[in-house]
């Protein structure tokens, strides 16, 4: 069964004809066989008992058998998908049979033994891409697509597939194109000095572009946000209720609730979804001066955890604390923050005004009374969403996008630098192209086989 082990080599000309199964492998009612490239009719015809398929329109379906000799293997519907109206632009068929392993397995080796191969993880998309369906930053919109699991990245995965901010990108770099190569052109020229490029113009395409890169690039840390989810860190002294807290947000029995300061020696981390995000829970040992070893590591990993948390919650138990320790801990932290008043139910009304006072923002909950803990989740879920303010709708997700806009923007400073200086063409032109590398790099005008493998190898097979 060596042929059922997937190439390794990725960039393999696309006169091949791929199958590969697009639906999870396993017991199931039913599984979606797909076929694409070249052959894909004459392949599947000679399986096929039914109509004559190389007959048939495309974007039709028919009812027929899949036959191994005169054994009949499955009752299958295909799907007909003629090029270049199909994913990848090839001709491909869909076959759906029934879901079980034996089948698919049938099926799969009866098609490779008519000359097809299994595609790699991610050659469908890929020749998608590579036949132009798709350009290379959609293409790694179907991986994030297929791998969202909350509503929030499920949606910027659908945007950037319609297009998102490639369209934007391709645009600008048509326009910086036409720049260098008037720059290029005076290079051309040498000692003669003549100016094909007006250096006011080139300003201001360099401040236009930047105006749509700037946002793009501010964008990641929400993108990143509601593709990674939001690492939530709650502080807070020994008792404060912390773990009690922690299980009422997840609903489960998960950390150690107990009476014993500092028995919460591990830190867990879960997740929670609100509101569309996903909130990745770090529960930790509270913070207070360490007084035994095992103690000890606990605080180290608080500070830690600190230091990664994008949002920090400071619970404190209401009924015991003094506004003066307030002020003290709030100078340690590095990072958004709620202030969350724990076990309100234990406050006399009075201290709690004078809270209110100093600090109007308190949360006033109580975890063990499940009093206000909606309001806690509303408040995280906008303290995350007001960030999106300055995103508008395109939200940059992907670090490799993220640091191709990056250095982009690098490249155009040094050109308004080199611009306010004065300085030659050729240093002008060579930030310009650096310039339009990396936008290139984006959108995938311009790859290496590498970029493609690392990209294409991490998908799925049978996408
Ligand atoms: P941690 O050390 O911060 O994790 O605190 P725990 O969650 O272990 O809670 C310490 C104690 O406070 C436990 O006995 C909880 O039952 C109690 N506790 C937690 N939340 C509340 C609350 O809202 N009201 C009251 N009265 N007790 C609470």
């Amino acid at each position: 069964d060596n042929n059922l082990i997937p190439h390794t080599s990725y960039l393999i000309p696309s006169e091949e004809t791929i199958v590969a199964l697009a639906t999870p492998s396993g017991v199931g009612a039913i599984a979606v066989i797909r076929v694409s490239g070249s052959e894909t009719f004459s392949i599947v015809n000679k399986l096929f008992r039914g109509k004559n398929l190389e007959k048939q329109a495309s974007h039709t379906i028919h009812f027929g058998t899949i036959r191994d000799g005169e054994m009949i293997v499955d009752e299958v519907l295909v799907s007909l998908f003629k090029a270049p109206a199909s994913y990848t632009r090839e001709d491909t068929i869909e076959i759906s049979c029934h879901g079980s392993d034996f089948i698919i397995q049938k099926i799969l080796k009866l098609i490779i033994r008519e000359g097809a191969r299994l595609a790699n993880a991610g050659e469908f998309t890929q020749r998608a891409f590579l036949n132009g369906q798709l350009d290379l930053a959609q293409a790694e919109a179907v991986a994030d697509l297929i791998a969202s699991d909350s509503e929030a990245s499920h949606q910027t995965a659908i945007n950037q597939i319609r297009g998102g901010f490639s369209k934007q990108i391709a645009q600008l770099r048509e326009q910086l194109i036409n720049f260098a190569s008037l720059i290029e052109l005076e290079l051309d020229f040498g000692e003669e000095d003549v100016e094909f490029a007006d250096r006011d113009d080139l300003r201001q395409l360099i401040f236009k572009i930047q105006t749509v890169l700037i946002p793009l690039i501010e964008s990641f840390e929400l993108g990143n946000v509601i593709k990674n989810g939001v690492p939530t860190v709650i502080v807070g002294k020994p008792n404060a209720g912390k773990s009690t807290l922690l299980n009422r947000l997840l609903n489960e029995e998960k950390a150690i609730v107990s009476d014993i300061a500092g028995t919460t020696r591990d830190v867990i981390e879960d997740e929670l979804f609100i509101g569309g995000i996903r909130f990745r829970l770090i529960d930790t040992a509270g913070l207070r001066k360490a007084t035994d070893t095992i103690e000890a590591i606990g605080v180290e990993r608080t500070k830690q955890q600190m230091e990664k948390a994008s949002l920090i919650v400071y619970l404190f138990d209401a009924s015991e604390i003094q506004l003066s320790d307030i002020e003290i801990q709030l100078d340690e932290f590095n990072a958004p923050y709620l202030l969350v008043g724990n076990k309100v139910d234990k406050l006399p009304l009075d201290k709690k005004a004078e809270f209110d006072t100093v600090y109007p923002d308190i949360i006033w909950i109580s975890a063990s009374e499940n009093k206000n803990i909606e309001f806690l989740k509303d408040t995280l879920v906008r303290k995350v969403k007001t960030k999106e303010v300055k995103s508008g709708d395109t939200v940059v997700t992907n670090l490799r996008h993220y640091q191709h806009l990056t250095q982009t923007n690098d490249a155009l400073s040094n050109v308004l630098e080199g611009l306010s200086q004065s300085i030659t063409g050729d240093f002008l032109a060579q930030d310009i192209r650096f310039a339009l590398h990396h936008l290139g790099e984006i959108t995938g005008q311009i790859t290496t086989d590498d970029l493609l493998a690392n990209i294409f190898s991490k998908f799925c097979i049978g996408k």
